[in-house]
């Protein structure tokens, strides 16, 4: 039951020590947070855990094997990093059609994606005009296109609405009650209260928790 595993992962940039000696492990059918303030690591733990980023030691493997984002793709591990990424001029249809066409995927995912993430009306609309919650459905649905079994979600409440919120924490319970492995990062803790079973708590690159959601809040 270890789908995500990381062991002392470590990634400097400079002189600054991104993520520290940091080691956990990510199980299938939970919602685990990835919880910690801003500058943490948070985003560069997850681009590591994508292959995104080379660490600078340690190592981050998805089902027993290091992740090459390039190599995988969409069917393995989808994800939302950052709901800037499609291109303005784009139109939601087409930036999801380009990236279901590189991975091999049928396209009438493209129209289910748009449709599960609440998308289906403005599908035609350019991306460069959308709001950032819209773009950040949008994320979603890139990360959903490929159907896949592990999932990560970097800060994917942000500029969503109440409703939004109320919508994504759903999606997240059903894709983990399917199995699936669900890995979400939040600097915010009263975002995980309704979202999370276990939380993985980081700061300033290192460990601090790794507990059900239940243990930590009795920690205070
Ligand atoms: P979080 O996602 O938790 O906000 P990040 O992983 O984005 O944290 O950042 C962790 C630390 O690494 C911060 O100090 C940040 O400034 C630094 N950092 C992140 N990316 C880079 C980069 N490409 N070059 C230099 N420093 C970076
Ligand atoms: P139903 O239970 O009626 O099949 P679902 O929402 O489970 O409804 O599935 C509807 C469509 O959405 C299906 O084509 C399915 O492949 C797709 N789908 C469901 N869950 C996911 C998911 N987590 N990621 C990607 N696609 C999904």
């Amino acid at each position: 039951g270890r789908v995500i595993e990381v062991k002392g992962l470590t990634k400097r940039y400079g002189g600054v020590l991104a993520v520290s000696d940091l080691s956990f492990t990510v199980r299938p059918g939970h919602v685990t947070g990835f919880l910690g303030p801003n500058g943490a690591g948070k985003s560069t733990t997850l681009r590591m855990i994508l292959g995104l980023n080379r660490p600078t030691a340690g190592s981050a493997t998805v089902h027993g094997v290091p992740f090459p984002a390039h190599r995988a793709g969409l069917r393995h591990v989808g994800a939302l990093l950052d709901a800037g990424d499609a291109h303005p001029g784009r139109s939601a249809a087409a930036h999801l059609t380009a990236l279901a066409r590189s991975n091999a995927l049928p396209r009438r995912r493209v129209d289910e994606v748009l449709h599960e993430v609440g998308l289906a009306g403005a599908a035609r609309r350019r991306v460069g005009g959308f709001s950032l919650g819209m773009r950040q459905r949008l994320g979603i649905a890139s990360a959903l296109l490929g159907d896949p079994p592990v999932l990560l979600f970097d800060e994917p409440v942000n500029g969503l609405d109440p409703e939004g919120v109320r919508w994504v924490r759903g999606l997240f319970r059903r894709l983990a009650a399917e199995g699936r492995t669900v890995l979400v990062s939040s600097h915010l803790m009263s975002e995980m209260e309704n979202t999370a079973d276990r939380l993985v708590v980081i700061g300033r690159g290192e460990l601090i928790a790794d507990e059900s959601l239940a243990e930590f809040a009795a920690r205070g």
